[in-house]
């Protein structure tokens, strides 16, 4: 260990997304704060987001905090905690006006208010129509949050270690200590030695084929904390978005939808007013991407082939717009400006010029709504009585607080990220005031040196991106938007099988700078445990519910299944244990959109 170069900040954040920068701009504020990134902060998936960030602030027609609650447990089929979203819901109004005040370049209404549009499941609670909630930077929303709040990180001194990739946690009985890393550049590990930790290491869509996630999205920091005996709760839960472009994965936002975009079948039927009469294409993801799910199954995708068309043209649009009795249009120039890089997107990917001719989309696996369990204030509990353990953090899409529960409402990460990453640097920076810097372990740092050691040396011949394959394979067709007994069970064995093999995986780079291959490797590692989490949480989990749906269970069941899933590992296998859902002014009912 000591050659081993250590390094010393009250406060150590893994991941320089949204989360993970609004909580270093906290905690900066009372502590020392490090924060270190696998990739460049502002490469981190938040950049991706396009179409907004919601905020009842009411800017084109009446909106209220309240309505946001109702339609985010609406949104997740009664498993949000209640509690936790009425913050999400109130603190937004404060926090998006917070981000403006930094300098975000909103687009803006004519009267300098900040503009709004609709997004999927947000309600005006009397009539149940759609209303105007989603703050937008044109379709580039999450890129300028990432690019205001780095430079105001920046500004307040935030050290940042870039291109560092968290390896392991140090935990000594129920206390951090910090993490280790290795500094991509030279392959060197680190110690960072804290009194704090907080992961905001993001999703992991690449468990399956088709993702909108970035390839850096490997579940690391959920994987390093379930590794160091912290449960991950409701992993059967992962939101497929309806629609990515066909077989790219690659996301065409919600926002499309919003300015009035159709989903329609090769019939031509807009599909979306048989599945959901009152909002129809704007209902929540889960019933959207089911949805699309039925009609290919049905025959009726574009040409018989697994996908639909997304029809954004201002002559289709027009026509919705007239038969619904609105008097707005739509023509070319709005298109281009309130969607331009997804205009780009389809022109380049797949040379559709989306304002004259549909675009061909599939549901594309997109969002964790489980993850690492916390508190209001992200602090990382560890068991069904909500125990904290001191000192440790999560915040962001890596976390599960719980405001998404079994469906998350579009918009709605990116308000998590800021205003539980404010929270959780609130109090890391009052938390780091009163605690002590415990003494480092001896060789802390020992198990995961020799475990990078065995994958640079190991002989197998297994080739780690056969193995990814395989799982992202099984994980789509198996751990997809329906389930069952059987192909949850099909799921398992192979996965297993996999983590088998994954012991006998050989790389061919054996050096140490930029030892991508290697790093890839590891992440590979924390992918195939991820998989297995959410394929063993989802097998136990006898009901439909949000994103969860069981072809042979297909009914919600508050009776018996009301309740947060946590998974523990114990040595090398899983164990299942249940926390209940915290409810508030909303009891469970039907969902009708
Ligand atoms: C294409 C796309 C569009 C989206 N659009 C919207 C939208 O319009 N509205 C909305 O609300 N949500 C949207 N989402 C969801 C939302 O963007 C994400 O959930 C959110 O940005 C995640 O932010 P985060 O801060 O948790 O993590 P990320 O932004 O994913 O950042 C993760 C960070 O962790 C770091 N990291 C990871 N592992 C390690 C490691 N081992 N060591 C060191 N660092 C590590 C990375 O370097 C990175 O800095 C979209 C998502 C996608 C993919």
């Amino acid at each position: 260990m000591s050659s081993i170069k250590t390094h010393t900040f009250d406060a150590v954040i893994v991941g320089a997304g949204g989360a993970g920068l609004m909580a270093a701009l906290y905690a900066s504020k009372g502590a020392k704060v490090a924060v270190l990134s696998k990739l460049y902060p502002t490469r981190s998936h938040t950049g991706a987001a396009q179409g907004g960030i919601s905020a009842a602030l009411g800017n084109l027609e009446e909106d209220r905090w309240e309505w946001h609650a109702y339609d985010t447990v609406k949104g997740s089929d009664y498993l949000a905690d209640q509690d936790a979203v009425d913050i999400l819901c109130q603190e937004a109004i404060e926090t998006v006006i917070e981000l403006e005040h930094m300098g975000l370049p909103f687009d803006r209404l004519p009267n300098g208010k900040i503009s709004q549009r609709r997004f999927g499941g947000h309600t005006n609670n009397e009539t149940g129509k759609p209303v105007m909630r989603a703050c937008h930077a044109a379709d580039r929303t999450g890129h300028m949050i990432l690019q205001t709040l780095y430079q105001q990180c920046i500004k307040n001194e935030v050290t940042f270690f870039d291109e560092f990739h968290v390896v392991d946690l140090i935990r000594v009985d129920n206390t951090v200590r910090g993490v280790i890393a290795i500094e991509i550049a030279t392959g060197e590990f680190h110690i960072f030695h804290s009194k704090a930790v907080l992961f905001a290491t993001g999703g992991w869509g690449r468990c399956w084929e088709v993702t909108s996630n970035a390839h850096s999205l490997t579940g690391d920091g959920a994987v390093v904390c379930l590794r160091r005996g912290i449960p991950l709760e409701d992993m059967e839960f992962f939101q497929f978005h309806p629609t990515g472009i066909y077989k790219l994965g690659i996301l065409i936002t919600e926002g499309v939808r919003g300015e009035g975009g159709v989903l329609l079948n090769d019939k031509g039927e807009r599909f979306m007013e048989r599945y959901a009469p009152t909002i129809k294409d704007l209902a929540s993801r889960d019933v959207v991407s089911r949805a699309i799910y039925l009609e290919i199954k049905a025959g009726r995708g574009i040409g018989g082939k697994n996908y639909v068309h997304l029809d954004v043209t201002p002559e289709t649009v027009n026509k919705y717009l007239a038969e619904a009795g609105e008097t707005r249009r739509i023509d070319r120039a709005y298109i281009e400006a309130k969607l331009p890089d997804i205009a780009d997107f389809t022109r380049t990917y797949l040379g559709v010029d989306p304002v004259k001719e549909p675009m061909p989309v599939q549901p594309t696996a997109h969002y964790a709504m489980g993850g690492i369990p916390t508190n209001v204030d992200g602090c990382v509990v560890i068991d069904a009585n909500n125990t904290v353990l001191p000192g440790l953090y999560a915040a962001g899409e890596v976390a599960c607080v719980s405001v998404h529960g079994a469906n998350r409402l579009g918009t709605n990460s990116l308000v998590d990220l800021v205003v539980f990453g404010r929270r959780a640097g609130r109090h890391m920076a009052e938390y780091c005031q009163g605690a002590d810097l415990l003494p480092l372990p001896e060789g802390a740092a020992d198990e995961v040196v020799a475990e990078f050691e065995r994958i640079r040396n190991n002989k197998g011949g297994v080739k780690p991106y056969e193995l990814r394959k395989r799982m992202q394979h099984t994980m789509t067709e198996n751990v997809g938007v329906f389930r069952t007994e059987e192909t949850l069970s099909t799921a398992l064995t192979e996965l297993r099988e996999l983590r088998q093999a994954y012991q006998d995986v050989e790389i061919d780079d054996k050096g140490k700078r930029f030892n991508t291959d290697l790093l890839e490797a590891w992440e590979l590692g924390c992918l195939l445990e991820i998989a297995e989490v959410t394929a063993v949480s989802a097998l136990a989990r006898k009901e439909s519910r949000g994103g969860h749906a069981r072809d042979d269970f297909p009914k919600r069941n508050d009776e018996e299944w009301l309740k947060h899933t946590l998974c523990h590992k114990e040595g090398d296998s899983y164990r299942l244990d249940y926390k209940p859902v915290v409810i508030g002014r909303y009891q469970p009912k039907e969902r009708v959109y």
